[in-house]
């Protein structure tokens, strides 16, 4: 079973051509979006499911919530979504991040859809309001945060991805070897994630890469390293 769990169609240089790859690869892919356009640009495609989000990049003072809710009604989970106090710069711009972030988690808890976050640099504020939500099960993206922290978000079921700079960290592979297969994911977080890491665009087939790492540093077969991704697959259904 492949799945993609995080990725940004948007972002590539041609949907057609992913796609080809995407079908070709039968790989489930979870498309996040950064805002209400990103979101409609999103294609209707058996392997595709829909994230609405609104990227705490994209958060500015004057960023409306208004009509966000028949969105979050069609959606099939709620991404890309959180906090970033790290890359984003603006720091007026984050009273407003975390009013749309806690909005969409109530969202969340309120239409019952698993939630794509973002925690750069908020990584115990985020986990803090898990926990006040009361949301388990939550897909945690890319995680790059202290690893102290990590015990906690798992005794709220929440899911990590590992995305492409597998192999190139030694915090992912800290994170790879703490974390129960059974609640690790894989992503590709669009084709720029990977250009920042080794400067080539990355691509959906990336995920077999990362799979395949995953699956040895852990010491564990195809079917043992998926299963993080089937229960997520259950719970989106
Ligand atoms: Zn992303």
């Amino acid at each position: 079973m492949l799945v993609n769990a995080h990725d940004h169609l948007s972002h590539y240089h041609s949907l057609d051509e992913a796609l080809r790859e995407i079908e070709r690869l039968e790989m489930t892919t979870l498309a996040v979006s950064e805002s209400v356009q990103d979101y409609k640009s999103i294609p209707d495609h058996p392997l595709i499911l829909k994230g609405i989000g609104i990227h705490p990049w994209q958060v500015t003072p004057e960023t409306s919530l208004q009509g966000l809710e028949e969105y979050i009604l069609d959606c099939d989970f709620i991404g890309e979504i959180g906090l970033d106090y790290y890359w984003a710069k603006d720091q007026s711009a984050y009273p407003k991040q975390r009013e749309v972030f806690e909005f969409l988690l109530q969202m969340a808890k309120a239409h019952h859809k698993i939630t794509n976050i973002h925690t750069k640099g908020a990584e115990g504020e985020v986990l803090q309001l898990l926990k006040h939500y009361q949301l388990h099960g939550q897909i945690i993206h890319w995680y790059s945060g202290p690893l102290e922290l990590l015990d906690e978000y798992l005794a709220l079921d929440c899911f990590f991805t590992i995305s492409v700079d597998a192999g190139h960290s030694e915090l992912t592979d800290a994170i790879i070897d703490r974390i129960p297969h059974d609640r690790l994911l894989f992503e590709t977080d669009g084709p720029g994630a990977l250009e920042w890491v080794t400067g080539e665009p990355s691509w959906p087939e990336d995920i077999l890469r990362i799979r395949q790492y995953v699956a040895e540093r852990k010491g564990l077969n195809l079917t043992e390293v998926d299963s993080g991704s089937r229960k997520l697959m259950a719970l989106l259904k």
